[in-house]
């Protein structure tokens, strides 16, 4: 039975892809273009040297992104998305026997890498809040995942904790998702400086608007990333293609853009949260280019069947202690008024229209 010998996982589900004009606010991808020089560098881009296997070291890639940060490119690594990054961090530094810890809400693909590498894990429920209380994974581990700020909730730990917190951890890696903390929260980054088993991973598929493009990175002590190099060049030497290479590179000299579509996220977030208040939803202050909302009036699943009905797609996860949320990306100002007046009809809030009967 050669079905005896196959390795059998269950997958991450990733957040549907509708191939028509949707407001698609499932996937937390930014909802501006990405700059105007990543466009030009990728029509630039020299095309005949595609024939060649591109840099496998990715040298100047990471110095670019090494210099924006201040580090090294012995500090820094770069990955096909952080879940590319996210998965080599995985299969590199959770080779022991203790069981590595993360939240029991927390972004979804950490149990599925655990799995499908076959490294033992055990998740820490998360407080009745939704927060991550750092003293429950003071215990015996082979690794702590921390994604902060949180996915899907959106809360944020202040970097004081976490520092407190690595000072106790040092015999394991502690790796820090931050996926969206350019739209909030205080990063660890500094912190590699001072803790050699740290490693902080960030994408540029939110905030850098390249979500298709596919890149991600991460920085870390020497000593650690030289541990994940090695289990990379074990994989794939050539993980990064010429565009990716040339268009990430761009997007990271285009300082004012990247502020300006960050800026704007977060302002309809802030503008956005007030009204959904007013609708009734219930969140915790998001950190995050999304919010994490419930309400007390109508199921989740209902809202979220409710909303695709008419084009809007948000997240829904059909899993225990969030079944009853949503997680709502932060979309352009139109795609945000569209989905509040929607919101509206769906929750019977919205005011009379002239000549409607009850
Ligand atoms: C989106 C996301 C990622 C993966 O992003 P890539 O597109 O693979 O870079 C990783 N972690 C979290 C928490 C995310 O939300």
């Amino acid at each position: 039975m050669w079905e005896d010998q196959i390795r059998k996982v269950v997958p991450y589900t990733p957040g549907e892809q509708p191939g028509r004009k949707v407001i698609k606010l499932n996937t937390n991808e930014c909802p501006y273009p990405p700059s105007e020089r990543v466009i030009c560098a990728l029509r630039e881009a020299d095309y005949e040297s595609l024939r060649l296997y591109p840099d496998p070291l990715c040298l100047k890639l990471r110095k670019v992104i090494a210099d924006y940060y201040g580090v090294t490119p012995e500090n820094t690594f770069v990955g096909v998305g952080s879940d590319d990054v996210l998965s080599m961090c995985f299969l590199a530094f959770f080779a022991g026997k203790r069981p590595v810890l993360f939240p029991d809400i927390t972004y979804s693909f950490y149990d599925v890498w655990a799995s499908v590498y076959g490294i033992p894990f055990r998740t820490i429920p998360l407080t009745e809040d939704f927060t991550i209380r750092l003293s429950d994974y003071d215990r015996e581990n082979g690794g702590i995942v921390i994604c902060n700020p949180n996915a899907p909730t959106g809360a944020s730990k202040p970097l004081s904790e976490l520092e407190a917190f690595l000072e106790r951890q040092q015999n394991s890696v502690v790796i820090v998702d931050e996926a969206y903390i350019d739209f909030g929260g205080e990063s660890a980054l500094r912190l590699i400086e001072k803790f050699e088993n740290l490693c902080v991973v960030r994408t540029m598929s939110k905030s850098r608007a390249l979500a298709g493009l596919r890149v991600g990175y991460a920085f870390g002590s020497a000593r650690l990333i030289r541990y994940l190099n090695d289990v990379k060049f074990s994989v794939n030497s050539y993980t990064m293609n010429l565009p990716s290479l040339v268009g990430a590179a761009a997007a990271m000299e285009d300082e004012a853009y990247f502020q300006e579509i960050v800026s704007r996220v977060v302002k309809t977030r802030e503008r956005v949260s007030k009204q959904l208040k007013r609708l009734g939803f219930q969140f915790c202050d998001p950190a995050a280019n999304f919010v994490f909302v419930t309400h007390p009036g109508k199921p989740a699943e209902e809202i979220f069947d409710l909303l695709r009905q008419r084009d809007i797609y948000v997240r829904h996860f059909n899993r225990e202690r969030i079944r009853n949320f949503l997680r709502i990306s932060i979309g352009t100002d139109e795609e945000m008024d569209c989905l509040l007046k929607t919101l509206e009809e769906i929750l019977g809030t919205a005011p009379r229209r002239e000549g409607e009967t009850t």
